[in-house]
């Protein structure tokens, strides 16, 4: 599954625990649509490209201080689709060298991201010889939008729906070819680099109060009925384990806080005090990776991310607590 951009998590985060002021909202929005044009696109191609040789999903490479962002890569045979994801309203013409939207120039180019991560991704597979051809691609997910490019560009403009049929021809037309296989994920991986991240964090924003506590995931309310191992939502009814909750909670902080370190004392006063010190600390030692100690405080490792991509990798374990509770909590 694709992950959510830093900025989209940060902003999910704000939105369950803050007002967010009209530019918050409406990057969330553009982060919520961009992000479900892109799950579309992959569920798509995982449908129709199952005869591809690789595929490889958002991708931050750093070539010589150089960055850019890819959505997706796909080879087929000898070829890789560079794919650039557009989430654009309205019409746009392309002519003369230069954009039109609704008519009027602009002085931003659709085609300059896509350009930029071409040239740098040519570059790194021609010093390390792998010999691909590089098509770009650019996909747009509003139907309603239209694109209109009047000349030579030397970049496939589709719509989500007409690029799955092109993948799908283009598939056909290659089954029968040898298929080469390249070693082109390998070649790529010294140079991936972390995703994009904001330069502020949430510290730069001292004066809004943010909503205390453990908060439902899914009606944001933070009033709860608290059992012996499991927490009920008194707004909604919604349940989760009170080991997952703790964890959850302090992945939000971390992903506010992104630039500082967990310390249970601001863990504390995020959560408020009506929440156990001693279970706060048992959580961190069991989840989270000890980082170093000043005094009286322990410092844990912040990756900066929710709970769904810090423990990725754990979700079995939280999955069979929840059992465990189920099956403690039933009557029978
Ligand atoms: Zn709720």
């Amino acid at each position: 599954m694709r992950s959510k951009s830093n900025e989209f998590q940060y902003l999910e985060v704000l939105n369950e625990r803050t007002k967010l002021t009209v530019r918050e909202r409406d990057a969330l929005n553009a982060c919520q649509k961009g992000y479900g044009g892109e799950v579309y696109l992959d569920q798509a191609v995982q449908l129709v490209a199952q005869g591809a040789d690789s595929v490889w999903d958002d991708l931050n490479l750093n070539y010589l201080g150089q960055r850019i962002q890819i959505d997706k890569l796909l080879q087929i045979g000898s070829t890789l689709y560079l794919i650039d994801v557009k989430n654009y309203h309205g019409h746009y013409t392309y002519r003369d060298r230069t954009w039109y939207c609704n008519g009027k120039p602009t002085t931003h180019s659709i085609f300059n991201q896509i350009d930029r991560a071409h040239d740098v991704l040519a570059r790194i597979l021609f010093e390390q010889h792998v010999n691909l051809q590089i098509v770009k691609v650019l996909v747009f997910l509003d139907s309603t939008a239209t694109i209109d490019v009047q000349e030579q560009t030397g970049i496939v403009t589709k719509y989500l729906w007409d690029f799955c049929d092109w993948i799908q021809k283009i598939l056909r037309e290659n089954r029968d070819q040898l298929q080469f296989l390249g070693n082109w994920q390998k070649v790529l991986q010294p140079y991936v680099a972390e995703p994009y991240r904001q330069p502020e964090d949430f510290t730069a924003n001292p004066q809004r109060p943010l909503r205390q506590g453990i908060v439902c995931p899914k009606c944001f309310g933070n009033q709860w009925n608290a059992k012996r191992y499991f927490y009920a939502c008194q707004r909604c009814g919604f349940c989760q384990t009170k080991e997952e909750a703790y964890v959850r909670t302090i992945c939000d902080y971390g992903t506010l806080y992104f630039k500082k370190e967990l310390c249970q004392r601001d863990l504390q006063a995020f959560l408020g005090d009506e929440y156990s010190s001693k279970y706060l600390r048992k959580i961190l030692c069991r989840h989270f990776e000890w980082f170093h100690e000043t005094g009286w405080n322990s410092y844990y490792l912040n990756k900066g991310v929710r709970f769904e991509d810090w423990f990725d990798e754990k979700m079995g374990y939280f999955q069979d607590v929840r059992r465990r509770i189920e099956w403690k909590s039933s009557p029978n």
